[in-house]
């Protein structure tokens, strides 16, 4: 991967993608009590497992401070973790509602929300160093589930290897620099209206994943 320079962890007044930090502005002026700030990544820092999302949603993780925390996806996916064990407690969609992950780390390939959930190519780039250094300061990291197209891709970019060389499908696996890379369609609320993604399909990823980390698959 390229040197990396930064924490994981950009500041709340990060200055990075001035399309989003007007965007942020706005949000605190009608919103002050929303944490509106680079959403930080959520779950111990020596898990085997990284999940990679978009970005926060804006009234969803924006609001709450805690990545897919409110946000319709975060049904799908806190359910999930906690049926294959990555996850223990009620989730509540509070930032406070002691609920929390096991061996498993979740972040988002863009820190913070862009106007209507879609951050540019230019914001994906500059937030990908905040992405690369997530990935470094896991020690014992083993496993990526990257979910939908935009992280998978940012990713790749991240170890700097080819996208012909690794084409995103759902379900699709790769060998990227000694982690292995589980790939999902992203557990939107679009994907899972229209049946790209349903609730079995994304149990079916996060089932291998559970595998290849207790070494039986
Ligand atoms: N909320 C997040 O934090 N990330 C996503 O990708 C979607 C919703």
């Amino acid at each position: 991967m390229a040197a990396v320079p930064l924490s994981g962890k950009p500041g709340r007044d990060c200055p990075r993608c001035p399309r989003l930090v007007a965007f942020r502005n706005t949000w605190r002026q009608s919103e002050p009590a929303w944490f509106n700030a680079p959403v930080p990544s959520f779950g111990p820092i020596d898990a085997r497992l990284l999940i990679v999302g978009l970005a926060p949603g804006l009234r969803g993780a924006n609001r709450t401070g805690r990545p897919f925390t409110g946000d319709y996806a975060g049904d799908l996916l806190y359910g999930t973790l906690k049926e294959f064990g990555f996850a223990q407690g009620d989730y509540q969609a509070r930032p406070d509602d002691g609920f929390t992950l096991i061996d498993c780390r979740i972040t988002n390939a863009v820190r913070c929300v862009p106007p209507e959930n879609k951050p540019t190519p230019a914001e994906i780039t500059t937030c990908r160093d905040f992405l690369a250094a997530t990935i470094e300061e896991m020690p014992k990291l083993r496993a990526v589930v990257t979910l939908g197209r935009i992280a998978h891709e940012t990713l790749l970019a991240a170890f700097r290897v080819k996208r012909k060389d690794h084409p995103f499908s759902h379900g699709g696996r790769h060998l990227i620099d000694g982690l292995t890379l589980f790939d999902s369609y992203h557990c939107s609320r679009y994907n899972t209206n229209t049946g790209v993604l349903t609730p079995q399909m994304f149990r079916d990823v996060f089932a291998r994943v559970r595998k290849f980390l207790d070494g039986t698959d």
